[in-house]
């Protein structure tokens, strides 16, 4: 088969590898001018590459590893411990394990208390999703933790990562983060260990191109799919222009690639791109073909959009490497100081710092440049730490992915679109297909591997 797979994120290049491995050559369109998606790398100087967006990988992300010993890369992945805190009431409180949470002062000695043993014995019993499907967070955590958790800890916590949406949040999203990831017993209990790569996220990225292409593949990149329409029982991919990134996600504002580029047929398509990017590259046959029922399922999808400023600091911000904010005082809700966790001698003493928000489409805040964002930050950053300065700051990059959070709320496993559109032949499998997993590299190493599977048992 001559298969196009659109997006050369984890999904789409695991999938492309996979089904290179199967004797089937793939073109992988990508519109971004570089590989691996939301994991995507930048170059911070002097040769340095950087994930745009804060990566690490939990000891519980098998897919993953197993993808890099098959590579023949597993020494790649290194372990490291992470120091975790939160903010509230003016100052970080390490949050690490057991112990922490028992000296955690803005709750009372009972709700400390109430709080461990409910996450305890959620993850020493709770095995299945199932019973967690039909409630929220919000009404779990009040009725097993408590009202004091909630409205210091757990609600500014959604209410940060899910704006207006964080009480219609499902159980189910947060179970998943809380049993999948970490156990609070054994060796991990007192020091929870992170993984990250020696050579960031792009060694893996630029190995699984080159099995692609060693099979007689191909990854275009600053390519992207900007029509897709049937011809007999297979598809015409249009694609878009060089430089068509610069034109925004919605793919009908892309002007068309000039010449023998501008369509190829293929057999098969594996679209890996978001919900909404995918139903805007269909046309009406297609779309009427695909029917109204898996349309629907698309246009349901509600993301937020993550919004990243990368800082480099001549000095460190705080002790820890991950900062959650549960002030509402500060206008963002994470600082991830990677230079905490992966050591600065790797990056010529450089040191660098995230911060993270993730906000709903349309905030005023996606709107800024990064000058008025840094503006609009500074009170935060002083809250957390009284004497920064924009002084402190080398160099800054400010990183927008609108569709980088699915919003799962309750009844979401009955409106996941499945892998298979309906069309024989056409594929969809992006992140809001993860589930009850909280989206990540591993579960997009798990995904990409499904749909090929899947295409191929067809
Ligand atoms: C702020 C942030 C922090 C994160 N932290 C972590 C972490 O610590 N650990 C972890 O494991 N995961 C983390 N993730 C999640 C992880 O990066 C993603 O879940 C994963 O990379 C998704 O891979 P994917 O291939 O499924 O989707 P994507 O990476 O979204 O890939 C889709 C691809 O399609 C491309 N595309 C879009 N439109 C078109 C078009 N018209 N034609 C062709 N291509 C197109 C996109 O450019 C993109 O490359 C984080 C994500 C964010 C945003």
């Amino acid at each position: 088969m001559r298969v196009a797979v659109l997006g050369a994120g984890v999904a789409g290049l695991v999938c492309a590898y996979r089904l290179t491995q199967e004797g089937h050559a793939c073109d992988v369109y990508e519109r971004w001018p570089g590989l691996g998606g939301q994991a995507a790398t930048l170059d911070v100087g002097g040769g340095e590459l950087l994930e745009r967006y804060y990566h690490h990988l939990f000891t519980s992300d098998r897919h993953i590893v197993a993808l890099y010993e098959e590579l023949g890369m597993g020494d790649e992945l290194e372990w490291k411990p992470s120091s975790m805190a939160f903010f509230l009431e003016g100052r970080q409180w390490a949050f690490n394990g057991p112990l922490d949470l028992l000296r955690f002062g803005p709750l009372s000695p009972p709700a400390r208390l109430r709080m461990g043993l409910a996450v305890l014995l959620l993850q020493r019993r709770a095995k299945d999703v199932g019973p967690f499907e039909s409630i929220t967070a919000r009404e779990w955590i009040q009725t097993r933790m408590g009202r004091g958790p909630w409205r210091t800890v757990w609600g500014p916590l959604l209410r940060g990562k899910f704006g207006a949406r964080a009480e219609d949040i499902s159980m189910a999203w947060l179970w998943s983060k809380l049993t999948l990831r970490r156990p609070l017993e054994g060796d991990e209990a007192r020091q929870e260990l992170l993984g990250y790569p020696a050579h960031s996220w792009e060694l893996l990225f630029e190995a699984l191109r080159e099995a692609i292409v060693a099979g007689g593949g191909r990854v275009l990149v600053d390519r992207p799919a900007a029509a897709l329409r049937r011809d007999g029982d297979g598809f015409v991919v249009s694609a878009g222009a060089s430089g068509s990134f610069r034109a925004g996600h919605d793919p009908r504002g892309f002007a068309h690639a000039p010449g023998e580029k501008a369509e190829q047929r293929y057999d098969a398509v594996v679209a890996t791109v978001p919900s909404d990017v995918f139903a805007a590259l269909l046309d009406d046959d297609l779309r009427a073909a695909i029917g109204d029922e898996y349309l629907g399922r698309l246009a349901a999808t509600e993301y937020h959009t993550a919004l990243c400023l990368l800082l480099e600091l001549d000095r460190r911000f705080s002790p820890f490497y991950w900062t959650n904010i549960a002030d509402p005082e500060v206008p963002f809700v994470g600082l991830v100081e990677h230079t905490n966790f992966v050591s600065p001698a790797r990056y010529g003493e450089r040191r660098f710092l995230y911060v993270a928000n993730y906000l709903a489409p349309g905030d005023p805040l996606l709107e800024l440049s990064p000058e008025e964002l840094l503006a609009a930050y500074l009170p935060g950053l002083r809250r957390v730490q009284p004497d920064f300065s924009e002084g402190w700051i080398v160099a800054r990059w400010l990183h927008r992915e609108p569709a980088a959070q699915p919003i799962v709320t309750v009844g979401y496993h009955r409106r996941i679109p499945p892998l298979q559109t309906g069309v024989p032949g056409l594929l969809l499998a992006n992140t809001t297909q993860i589930y009850p997993e909280d989206r990540g590299t591993n579960y997009s190493v798990r995904l990409g591997t499904d749909a090929a599977r899947a295409l191929l048992d067809a």
